[in-house]
């Protein structure tokens, strides 16, 4: 049953391809096939349902941001991460200027670039960035996962906006560090190889409260998870997260590669790969792919009929399936 409502959502989503365009100002960006697009389920229970191209690695982009913000909390601590950074949605584009100059001059949440710019900043006088592939690596539970040269060496060409972003934090006194090495640093971290099956590991571990659901192990502390999770839920989708938690009500992180992280608390990780993307720069087929989802499993966060009843349906689906 929901091996099939995996394959219908694979249909609804297609049928939204032709309306969204893979993201060109990146250029190695420009060069992914616009229908592709894959989905893959792994639940707590250790149950795993995929559909579509779910093993094709695609530049994790935006979805960096959730992992940086988890090791910035963990290495930094709350109080340090968020002197300077907002926790609210910012309503303008991802990659915008504009309320950095004309309002606090800080960034609005850890979720857009000059957010995410500023984390790195925490983050690039303590760890190297082969250890935050490690952790990365490790967090995705995809031992696979590797820098994209083309794309990283793609987008340090491309990234005025970025870099005007960065230098203007640094005017403002966010970035105290080298503003080149932290750039380099947020575009390395947005170049890295994922596929839709690492981004459920991830999804998973987080519902899971950081705790590795095969081997117990606890990987990230529960105040973490509990603040990445609300920041996804308010600020994952750009300004596209109203409309998203409404329709859809699933903490979601995207990224301009095409990828969707998505987190059903207690019960499962959701992984999309759909490089199709609409104006906002979120998969178009994904967030399809979501809203069915949300509305035949019920998934959304506040939904009508309690957890309880939804969950159980939902264990009973399960336990009468086998395991892809
Ligand atoms: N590397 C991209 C940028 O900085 C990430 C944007 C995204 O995925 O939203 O523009």
């Amino acid at each position: 049953m929901v091996k099939n409502v995996l394959d219908q959502a694979l249909i609804e989503g297609a049928a939204m391809i032709p309306y969204g365009e893979v993201a060109t100002y990146i250029p190695e960006l420009g060069k992914a096939d616009k229908n592709q697009l894959g989905i893959c389920i792994f639940t707590r229970n250790g149950k795993q349902f995929s559909a579509g191209d779910t093993k094709v690695r695609f530049s994790m982009q935006s979805i960096s941001k959730v992992v940086a913000l988890m090791v910035a909390l963990e290495t930094c601590g709350f109080e340090t991460v968020f002197k300077h950074v907002g926790m609210e949605p910012s309503g303008d584009a991802f990659n915008s200027l504009v309320k950095l100059e004309i309002s606090s001059g800080y960034p609005y949440n850890p979720m857009i670039n000059s957010g995410a710019i500023a984390i790195c900043s925490y983050i690039e006088p303590e760890l190297t960035f082969n250890e935050m592939l490690r952790r990365t690596r490790k967090v995705c539970s995809d031992p696979d996962i590797v820098l994209d040269r083309d794309v990283y060496h793609s987008e340090m060409a491309h990234t005025s906006r970025n870099r005007a972003i960065a230098y203007l934090l640094e005017s403002k006194g966010v970035i105290t560090g080298n503003v080149e090495r932290v750039l380099e640093l947020y575009v390395k971290l947005c170049s890295l190889s994922v596929t839709a099956e690492s981004l459920a590991s991830l999804g998973l571990l987080l519902a899971n409260g950081g705790v590795q659901p095969e081997t117990g192990e606890a990987v990230l502390r529960p105040d973490t998870v509990r603040v990445v999770k609300t920041i996804m839920t308010t600020c994952g989708m750009y300004d596209g997260s109203g409309e998203f938690a409404v329709r859809v009500g699933i903490p979601t992180k995207s990224g301009v590669g095409g990828g969707l992280l998505s987190v059903v608390d207690q019960r499962m990780g959701i992984g999309i790969f759909g490089p199709a993307l609409d104006k906002k720069g979120n998969s178009v087929a994904g967030i399809r792919m979501l809203e069915y989802l949300s509305s035949q499993l019920g998934l959304h966060l506040f939904n009508d009929e309690s957890k309880d009843v939804i969950y159980r349906r939902l264990e009973t689906q399960l336990s009468e399936e086998e395991s892809l």
